[in-house]
C-alpha cells in the first residue's frame, strides 16, 4: 500500500484543469488518471479535499485542506459536491 505521505506530495504535485482531473502519475499504480475534487468554502478556500486514481482506484482523503488558486472548488451542503466520486480505497 502506498503510503499517506506518498499521496500528499503527488497531490502537491498535480496540476489542475477546469473537472476532478488533474495532471500526474498515481503514486500507487503509475498510471496518469489522477483526479482531485475540493469541497470547500469559497471565500477562504478551506474545507477537504478528496484526492484518488481512476485507475486503480486507491486514494486518500485530507479533512483540513486550503484548495489551492488554480483548482475549482465545490461548495459544502451541496449532494452533487461529492456526485460521482468513486468509493477509492484509502490509503491511510
Ligand atoms: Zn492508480
Amino acid at each position: 500500500m502506498t503510503d499517506r505521505a506518498t499521496w500528499l506530495k503527488a497531490l502537491a504535485g498535480v496540476r489542475f484543469g477546469p473537472g476532478d482531473a488533474v495532471e500526474g502519475r498515481c503514486p500507487h499504480c503509475g498510471r496518469e488518471e489522477l483526479h482531485a475534487r475540493y469541497v470547500a468554502d469559497r471565500e477562504s478556500r478551506l474545507g477537504y479535499v478528496l484526492f484518488w486514481c481512476e485507475a486503480c482506484v486507491h486514494g486518500i482523503s485530507v479533512s483540513r485542506a486550503r484548495a489551492p488558486e488554480d483548482a475549482p472548488i465545490r461548495p459544502f451542503g451541496d449532494p452533487a459536491s461529492t456526485a460521482g466520486v468513486p468509493a477509492f480505497r484509502r490509503d491511510e
